[in-house]
């Protein structure tokens, strides 16, 4: 843990409506939140900035994506400075929904995670190994690249945040068991020391997402080199607020 703030954020993908986010807004102002952990939700973009406009102070939002330059001839983009614009103070980058089904190779995260830092937004980096890389032994070798293609960009890691999510483990009801999450966590973390520094590597947050629920959370928030989740499917209900107060 070493003082690193736990952090959390849910990422509702492409889910909601007005009235939906309403009663999540409403859940999260009820808390209560562990003033401990900072709190961030992944609003789809047409909604950023009515969940800015409609959360409580103790909640900060992110967008899902955004792209690797300011502004020009991209439909259907949005940049970082659009963010900032609207108040955003997060992005969540290289989730592997993105990756996979949008085919969003590591450069181009990595490009999109330097252009967000240099507008002043803060970066949830994803990193993840599918189930076919873990069973052929290529787990460590798999976030270490994707970890790696972020590193040839950037020098400055002060505003980035990792998350640890197996493909296998998102959205399918199977967590990783503690000790797996556990083991790759310390991977990075090992990773950050030997190619970043020892500063970087102590104070990195490293999230651990896949189906994390209210029940699983306690026990994954307990690990030394767990310092958070991004939650799918768990942050559109009520029982975020428990995996928020997990470390309590
Ligand atoms: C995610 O979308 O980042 C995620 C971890 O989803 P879920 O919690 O539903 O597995």
């Amino acid at each position: 843990t070493m003082g690193r703030k736990f952090i959390v954020g849910g990422n509702w993908k492409m889910n909601g409506t007005k009235a939906q986010i309403c009663e999540i807004l409403d859940f999260l102002k009820k808390g209560p939140l562990n003033s401990d952990t900072e709190v961030v939700v992944g609003a789809p973009t047409i909604y950023l900035q009515f969940t800015q406009e409609n959360k409580p102070n103790n909640v900060a939002v992110a967008a899902q994506n955004c792209y690797k330059v300011p502004k020009g001839a991209f439909t259907g983009e949005i940049s970082p400075a659009m963010l900032k614009d609207i108040g955003i103070e997060w992005v969540i980058l290289g989730h592997s929904e993105r990756r996979h089904i949008f085919c969003e190779s590591d450069e181009l995260i990595a490009d999109k995670v330097k252009h967000a830092l240099e507008n002043g937004l803060k970066v949830i980096a994803c990193v993840g190994e599918t189930l076919d890389e873990r069973e052929a032994g290529k787990t460590e070798e798999v976030v270490f690249r994707q970890t790696q293609a972020i590193k040839d960009k950037i020098t400055d890691w002060n505003n980035v945040v990792i998350a640890y999510e197996p493909v296998w483990a998102i959205g399918t009801g199977k967590t990783a068991t503690p000790e797996q999450a556990q083991e790759v966590h310390q991977s990075l973390r090992c990773w950050f020391e030997s190619n970043v520094g020892p500063d970087i590597a102590n104070c990195i947050r490293i999230q651990y997402g896949g189906s994390v629920t209210e029940k699983n959370c306690k026990e994954l928030a307990g690990q030394p080199d767990i310092d958070g989740f991004l939650v799918g499917g768990a942050s559109l209900k009520p029982e975020f607020v428990q995996i928020v107060n997990a470390r309590g």
